[in-house]
């Protein structure tokens, strides 16, 4: 069984990391131009260490509790282990010492629990702020009408540095419409990018997930998201 399933992530690890060097060359970048990170939620330490083991360095958790309930069996010596779900202020301070990164800031309150807890462990926690670039209700995500100004709240936090920008689309089969998305929050990107704000740098652009990276990568994105790809359907248990 398990067996099987290492040699299942093998294939795919190889099958996506080709996949990635195409669409990023196709968007005259190359492979090392853009950030494979695997979306690890619902999936055992045994697996995620194999893939890690093949040369993934980058994973990300999405819940807070399975991350804390598996933090001490990752191998994280040579693997940056982010944040990228949707966080609630009151369970800043579990995780702020663990992750290299977090994906999901949306609002002032939310960064500036991440930049005290932050300053508490004597460290600086770089962030990622969410766009909620299809105006969807109900979905994390800051408006993009609404970005400039945040960024201006956040970039006075010390205990927080803004290194980009992350995204979860609509869901939608039309892959010109997703396309467009990306192409919309790229836009978004260089506009920031272009204000040069003081204490905001624009790095990271975190887009695409298994159905799209590719779409994602030839829009301009240079970190994708991938989970079932990688590691197959997910079991909820
Ligand atoms: C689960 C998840 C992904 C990956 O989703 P797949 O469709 O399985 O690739 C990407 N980003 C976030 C924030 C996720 O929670």
């Amino acid at each position: 069984m398990t067996e099987r399933s290492f040699r299942d992530v093998e294939y795919n690890y190889q099958l996506i990391n080709e996949q990635i060097a195409q669409a990023a060359f196709k968007s005259g970048r190359k492979r090392e131009d853009i950030t494979f990170l695997a979306a690890t939620k619902t999936v055992d330490t045994e697996i995620i260490n194999h893939a890690i083991s093949l040369g993934l360095d980058h994973i990300g958790e999405n819940k807070v509790q399975e991350l804390l309930q598996k933090y001490e069996r990752y191998d994280l010596s040579r693997c940056s282990l982010q944040f990228i779900g949707h966080l609630q202020t009151n369970k800043v301070r579990q995780i702020v010492d663990k992750v290299d990164l977090i994906q999901s800031v949306d609002s002032f309150k939310l960064a500036s629990e991440i930049s005290n807890r932050s300053l508490k462990c004597g460290k600086t926690t770089d962030i990622l702020v969410e766009v909620n670039i299809g105006r969807e209700e109900n979905k994390s995500g800051v408006f993009e009408e609404n970005l400039t100004e945040l960024l201006c709240q956040i970039a006075q936090l010390d205990g927080v540095k803004v290194k980009g920008l992350m995204t979860i689309p609509p869901i939608c089969e039309d892959k010109h419409k997703i396309s467009k998305y990306f192409y919309n929050m790229h836009k978004l990107f260089i506009d920031i990018s272009e204000k040069k704000l003081d204490n905001v740098s624009m790095t990271i652009l975190s887009m695409g997930m298994s159905s799209d990276y590719q779409e994602a990568i030839l829009e301009g994105a240079n970190m994708v998201r991938i989970g079932s790809a990688l590691f197959g359907a997910r079991i909820y248990t």
